[in-house]
């Protein structure tokens, strides 16, 4: 028989040989009911799941005939009437729809601090945020409620709460995934990735959910095993350690977990070198007007007319100010504010112009350190989880996105995976590669993580 404590550690690659995936499902149902109380890592429970591998849902994804609320009160009451495309391949192999999982709204936060469901709560100390925006999926990966997970990555909401929370998180390659389906927040930015316990799992689910898809036209028609360096002896690579990972705001433990990591990659006999990206300093602000004028765009449309929350009103204006105004929380409006602002006739080019400019330095920059390195290393978060409410100012907020950012900018592939703990809390470290290099990022994260085993 299946223990609750046998399936919290199971593996995705042993859950798909599993016999009986009813027994899964039922662990996955039991489990959830028991500690979700306390963890609330789900917005929204299936009450009667499919037979299959028990995944978490990111709830700003559709599952055909579920609520999607992006954890926002604007879309109560919307009922997905399709699949998005990474469900449906999800669905084709087996996979069962246990929950929709907990989020900042919107995917605007990096704590779900932000969801109007309330914070998750991270599985090492209750009192502490789970990281965002894809906090509900790192927390139910951690905690064993799940086999797997989805999130969403726009700006490091998989990266970030895999890190507080412990667990393997990916940001694929710009375009190997399709977003169709995916509630948009900055197109150009968002991509859907795993949230998963090992790295091995990780590249799994990447060969299931990856592949050009009609439905986006941004995907790219480019067959990659992702599972190709999965297990093997993993060859000498070139390492460059960014010098920004001892700069400000990176807390003692972290540099000091950073510093360990060096020493393991000379150890395994890795060539590791100190590389200073100054550019990287202007990430957060390139990032914190291109996002918010993409996102004040693409939630236009939640105006009450044809999704979830509708306040009447005698006038159609009304009723669209009314609706927005109630639907839609604190971090949300402010994103929208900004992003109309930089976007504005008057300030389109100091602004959004502008930081298109600095997007293409920043990828630039890192293109010419993968002309000497074959990936770039920095902590995945400056700081370990914090408690809930201990962040009120939204630039220290923001702040804290510096080293995931920069991968999203330039579309390339970055993994987190944990690297032990400081003060009892998961630190993780990032791992970065050049564009479409996702099955060699995933192989290089996947021997290390063997070697600590
Ligand atoms: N923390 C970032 C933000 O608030 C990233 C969010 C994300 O990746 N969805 O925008």
């Amino acid at each position: 028989m299946l223990t609750n404590e046998a399936f919290k550690t199971m593996t995705l690659k042993d859950a798909m040989t599993y016999e009986d995936k009813s027994a899964l499902v039922e662990r996955s149902v039991e489990i959830i009911a028991k500690e979700d109380k306390n963890i609330r890592a789900f917005i929204s429970v299936n009450k009667s799941p499919n037979i299959g591998i028990p995944i978490g849902i990111k709830d700003n994804m559709n599952v055909k005939g579920v609520e999607t609320t992006c954890a926002s009160k604007i879309l109560k009451g919307y009922v997905a009437p399709f699949d998005a495309t990474v469900v449906q391949k999800l669905r084709e192999n087996g996979f069962s729809f246990v929950g929709k999982t907990n989020l900042d709204e919107f995917a605007m936060g990096a704590s779900t601090e932000y969801s109007a469901y309330g914070p998750t709560r991270n599985p090492h100390d209750l009192e502490r945020v789970a990281g965002g925006s894809s906090g509900g999926s790192a927390a139910a990966v951690a905690s064993g409620e799940v086999i797997a997970a989805l999130g969403s990555d726009t700006g490091g909401s998989i990266r970030q709460p895999a890190s507080f929370c412990g667990v393997v998180g990916f940001k694929p390659t710009y375009g190997l995934v399709s977003r169709y389906g995916l509630v948009a927040f900055a197109s150009s930015l968002d991509q859907i990735g795993p949230i998963t316990k090992t790295v091995e799992d990780s590249a799994i689910l990447m060969n299931i959910i990856a592949g050009k898809d009609e439905m986006d036209s941004t995907t790219v028609d480019r067959k990659i095993d992702f599972t190709e360096f999965i297990g093997k002896q993993f060859p000498k690579m070139k390492v460059a350690v960014a010098t920004q990972s001892f700069g400000e705001g990176v807390e003692d433990g972290v540099k000091q977990k950073v510093r360990e990591f060096i020493t393991l990659l000379e150890n395994f006999g890795h060539e590791v070198a100190m590389v200073d990206i100054d550019d990287l300093k202007y990430a957060v602000a390139t990032y914190y007007i291109i996002a918010p004028s993409e996102a004040s765009t693409n939630l236009s449309r939640f105006d009450g007319v044809k999704y979830g929350l509708r306040v009447s009103s005698d006038s159609l204006r009304d009723s669209y100010e009314k609706t927005r105004g109630e639907g839609f929380g604190d971090e949300v409006k402010r994103r929208i504010l900004i992003g109309t602002f930089t976007l504005s006739a008057a300030y389109y080019d100091a602004y959004f112009e502008k930081a298109q400019k600095v997007r293409r330095k920043i990828a630039n920059r890192l293109s010419e350190v993968f002309e000497k390195y074959d990936l770039i290393i920095t902590p995945t978060s400056p700081i370990v989880a914090f408690k809930i409410g201990s962040v009120s100012d939204p630039l220290v907020y923001y702040m804290m996105d510096i080293f995931t950012i920069p991968a999203n900018l330039a579309g390339l592939p970055a993994i987190s995976i944990p690297f032990g703990k400081v003060d009892n809390l998961p630190v993780g470290i990032q791992i970065m590669g050049p564009r479409f290099s996702d099955a060699k990022v995933l192989g290089f994260a996947d021997s290390i993580e063997r070697q600590l085993r």
